[in-house]
């Protein structure tokens, strides 16, 4: 997923600097930009509504899944050979370390 197919799905999108946005969150009545987006070195995409959604809920306003936001989760999918494909361990797995990525952003 490009960044610029979620920007492009969300309201009063600013830069805020370099692989960052802030915009209107989707998932609540939001006045003023108070969702945070970043783009980390890694491709992956990390949503933080200060208002306290949650990603699952922001990404679902707009039409898309939290994996979708993870360019490290084609790496979760090669990792499975095609019949042994998890679909729960791999949100799983992909929601921790969603959760990781998002403290790290907040305390960086
Ligand atoms: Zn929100």
């Amino acid at each position: 997923m490009k960044t610029d197919v979620i920007l492009g799905r969300l309201q009063k999108v600013n830069a805020a600097g370099s692989d960052k946005w802030q915009a209107c969150c989707p998932a609540h009545e939001d006045g003023s930009p108070s969702l945070s987006i970043k783009e980390t070195a890694e491709g992956n995409i990390l949503i933080k509504c200060w208002a306290g959604c949650s990603a699952q809920d922001i990404c679902a306003a707009i039409g898309l899944e939290l994996k979708d936001l993870f360019n490290e989760s084609q790496k979760f999918k090669a990792e499975y050979k095609p019949r042994q494909i998890d679909i729960k361990k791999e949100c799983d797995a992909v929601a921790q370390q969603y959760s990781k990525k998002i403290s790290e952003f907040l305390n960086g």
